[in-house]
Formats: C-alpha cells, structure tokens, sequence
C-alpha cells in the first residue's frame, strides 16, 4: 500500500520563474550601473547563459551553474572580477522572491492527516528559504553527502531510504516527466504528473495519474490507492494511514 507522497521542489511546489527571472533583473541592473558597455547586453542574454552552461554541466550543483552562468555574463563586458558580488546579489534576490504556488501548502495540509510527506529536489530551494519550513517528514537535497542528480537511481534510494519504507509504498509527485514520473517508475514507485501548463505528454510517457493542480491531488491519491489495489483493501491495512 502507499504510505508517502514525495514531491519534487522547482515548478512543482515553488514558483520558481518568477524568482529567477526577478534576480536576473537585478543582476542586469547592477550590471549597466557597473559599466554603460552592459547596455548592450540582454536580459535574454542572461538567460542563454544559464542555458549555455546547463547544458554542459547538468550534473553539477545547481549553484555552481548559475555562478558559472554569471561568470559568462560578466565577462561579455569584461566584470569578471565582480562574480562574488553579483552572484551574493543573484541569489538573495531569487530566495526573497520564491514563494509556494497557492495550491502547494492547503493541499500539503490535507495530505498530512493520511501520509507522510517529504521533499526531493536536485536544485537549491531549501525549504526555509522558500517558505516551505516544516511541512515535511524528511527533505533530500542533491549533492548533499555526495548524493546524484535525478534520475540517478540512486536518488531514488536514498528517497526510500530517507522515508523508511520500500519504493512500492512511495508516489513520487513532480512536474518533470524524466526525474519525477520515468525515474520514480524505474525504482518501483508510483509517480504523478503534476502538468500546470497543460503539455501534451511525451511519448511513452506513462504516469499513474496526471494533474493540472496540486488542489486534485488528495481526491486523486485516494482514488490511486483504489486502483493500485484493486481488490480491495485487505483487513488492516485499508487506505493511507
Ligand atoms: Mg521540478
């Protein structure tokens, strides 16, 4: 039976974008102060750096990409030596503005009664940074002790680990297909799709259940339960504690 929804962090419980994109400005801004050669520079520019670098380093910390990402930045108009400053003000800026979506914490709160919650994230939003402190059981954070990137199997593990229970008790809840449905199903566990923006879903891509809202899924969990278990509840263990 299912006893523990773990959610991915980015897009899924935060509304990460919106941050990013704040700090980016900010960033921008305190560049053409710097220098007036950063008027030739882009707030698009900004963001293909990041792009640039992820796509060479994706198994990096999500920190040293972005601070590589401004590196890249600066030195389009030769700032390199305020990488220090920039990246303090980049990062101060993306935590004061990241905030749940508001579905994220009344559904965490129906939730609570029947199951055990954690959070399982490859990026850097720690939860009291981003006004999530306390709501879970256990929380896993890429590169902490070492441990992979999803979809690294070992991820994974250590989630299970991390809950205490075997991955066919765990539902994996997430907005990315490859790290949070493909790589939860791989270990055994079920996984949800959560598909704010309404994508058509990739090929293969089978998820135990999909979701436009955080708002469906405690209706949605009861009636995966059902389904998983489709000849009813044995004496005794019925649904979520
Ligand atoms: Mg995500």
């Amino acid at each position: 039976m299912l006893t523990t929804v773990v959610f991915d962090a980015d897009e899924t419980l935060l509304d990460l974008r919106p941050a990013v994109t704040g700090a980016l400005v900010a960033v921008h801004e305190e560049m053409r102060r710097l220098t007036p050669a950063a008027a030739g520079v882009s707030l698009a520019d900004l963001e293909s750096d990041w792009g640039a670098v992820f796509g060479e380093r994706s198994a990096a910390p999500v920190q040293e990409i972005r601070r590589a990402a401004l590196a890249r930045s600066l030195a389009r108009v030769a700032l390199d030596d305020h990488l220090d400053e920039v990246a303090a003000l980049f990062f101060a800026r993306r935590f004061s503005l990241t905030r749940p979506f508001p579905d994220a914490q009344p559904a965490l709160a129906a939730l609570r009664r029947q199951w055990t919650l954690g959070y399982a994230t490859n990026g850097n939003s720690r939860t009291e940074r981003c006004g999530l402190a306390g709501e879970f059981t256990f929380e896993l954070y890429a590169h902490d002790g070492g441990l992979p990137k999803k979809p690294a199997p070992e991820f994974y593990a250590a989630v299970a680990r991390a809950a205490g229970v075997p991955a066919a008790q765990i539902v994996y809840v997430g907005d990315s297909p490859e790290h949070d449905v493909l790589g939860p199903q791989r270990v055994g566990m079920a996984a949800v799709w959560l598909n704010r923006r309404g994508l058509p879903r990739p090929a293969g891509l089978r998820p135990d259940a999909e979701l436009s809202t955080l708002a469906e899924l405690p209706d949605l969990l009861t009636e995966l339960c059902g389904q998983l278990n489709p000849s009813g509840w044995p004496a005794g263990l019925g649904p979520p504690r």
